[in-house]
């Protein structure tokens, strides 16, 4: 078993949902961390307007929020996302809303499809495969949920 192929068909899986049904809600809510490499992609070169507006806020360490919640994310186009091939996404982009890193695997719960149990799936194959549902957490406004490995024997 190959977690990150799984999670990967999952992310591809919803992609219509995500248009047709969700009308991409968490690209029109929320805030969106933004680095120097991928301010200008994200804000289709408005950064200068936006920062004016306050719609984005440089923080400390080179980064940038960009709040979501007035006009969505400026590359948002009838529902798509413009950069969507884009290597230099940023990576929040790239992994919502199942985020994976090392063993652990957590399911952004302010996601449609998640809270529709779209990914019972591919959560089902991990599960048989030995990874474990672990407490909520929070993290920010997000609650977490954690797949763990059972045992460290698997096959990953
Ligand atoms: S919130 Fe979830 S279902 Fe909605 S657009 Fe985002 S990833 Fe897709
Ligand atoms: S860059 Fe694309 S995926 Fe990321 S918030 Fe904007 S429209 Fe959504």
């Amino acid at each position: 078993m190959n977690p990150e192929k799984i999670i990967e068909d999952a992310r591809k899986s919803i992609s219509r949902f995500c248009i047709n049904e969700c009308k991409s809600y968490c690209c029109r809510k929320g805030y969106l961390i933004l680095r120097e490499r991928n301010l200008e992609l994200v804000t289709q070169n408005k950064s200068k307007e936006l920062i004016k507006k306050k719609i984005v806020i440089k923080l400390k360490n080179n980064k940038y929020s960009l709040n979501m919640d007035i006009d969505g994310c400026p590359s948002l186009k009838e529902y798509k996302c413009a950069i969507h091939k884009n290597q230099d996404r940023p990576e929040a982009c790239k992994q919502f809303p199942i985020f994976i890193k090392g063993n652990t695997i957590r399911l952004s719960p302010r996601c449609l499809a998640v809270k529709c149990g779209l990914f019972y799936p591919y959560i089902s194959i991990l599960l048989k495969n030995g990874f474990i549902l672990q407490e909520k957490e929070f993290y920010h406004d997000l609650e977490i949920y954690k797949l763990l490995p059972e045992t460290k024997k698997q096959v990953l």
